[in-house]
């Protein structure tokens, strides 16, 4: 029996409707469920920007309390590993507060997320002791789908009731890059809302920022950065290992050349109660 053409034209475009929506569908379900962040929008940037010295000489001189807070367990090796490093030669005391433990790695299906625990632990441990983290503390929040909620901020400002630092080095909340991981701008986020009611803070540093208004040079520390960056052989190994290393030299380049030097580390430098 013949169709007529009206209908079949009917019966196509709804089979059509029904594979293309289910496509979109499906890519809205991934963009929903992958962990990173895009600014459809780019942000605007702050006009003017002025350079801002956060007391440098009192940061990297002895005894001067610094708290780093991540999102992941290789974050700070990562974006601030040389600064570490020059921080641990002036003789700063250094604690670290980590809020996920990087459990899903790659979110691959098989995951096995305690292991991945097991080695990121390790992992991070060793790198805290190459500069020298006087304590490493793992909040233990969801890897991949954290949220700036109360529970968050208030397990930061205990951190910071009882460490006490003069300065305060987290990811930047604000002027973070276009795209970047979801984590990372709920933990900038978390911070800076536990520094409101934080006393004894003086400078908050916000690092992984397209709006730097301070550079640390780390052109002598470049080689420790590199080699810290090994440490995390579950994520970077290989030629990820130096597609990794590339990129962030990359970074450190552009940083640098802002101040004049070969290699630097961009913050975004915020006084708190100068
Ligand atoms: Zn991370």
């Amino acid at each position: 029996m013949d169709v007529d053409p009206k209908v079949k034209r009917k019966r196509n475009r709804r089979q059509r409707t029904v594979v293309y929506g289910s496509l979109l569908a499906m890519l809205w379900g991934f963009w929903v469920w992958q962990p990173w962040e895009f600014d459809f929008v780019p942000r605007e940037m702050p006009h003017p920007n002025p350079k801002v010295d956060p007391a440098s000489a009192r940061l990297f001189s002895k005894g001067t309390r610094v708290l780093i807070v991540t999102a992941h367990p290789d974050d700070s090796e990562f974006y601030v590993g040389g600064t570490l490093s020059k921080l641990r030669d002036s003789g700063a005391v250094i604690r670290q507060v980590i809020v996920t433990e990087g459990d899903k790695a790659y979110y691959g299906p098989f995951t096995n997320v305690s292991e991945n625990r097991r080695i990121r632990h390790q992992e991070a441990l060793e790198a805290a002791r190459a500069w020298r983290g006087q304590d490493l503390i793992f909040l233990g929040f969801s890897d991949g789908r954290l949220k700036a909620g109360d529970r968050l901020v208030q397990r930061l400002q205990v951190e910071i009731e009882k460490f006490k630092p003069e300065y305060v080095l987290s990811f930047d909340y604000d002027y973070p890059p276009r795209m970047s991981h979801g984590d990372h701008r709920q933990t900038g986020k978390a911070v800076a809302l536990a520094m409101d009611k934080a006393t004894g803070v003086r400078w908050y540093m916000r690092f992984s920022t397209i709006a730097p208004n301070f550079i640390v040079d780390i052109s002598d520390y470049w080689d420790q950065k590199k080699e810290l960056l090994k440490i995390h052989k579950s994520q970077f190994h290989g030629d990820r290992l130096v597609n990794v290393t590339n990129m962030v030299e990359d970074s450190a380049m552009i940083d640098g050349e802002r101040i004049g030097v070969t290699y630097g580390e961009g913050f975004r430098a915020m006084a708190i109660n100068p």
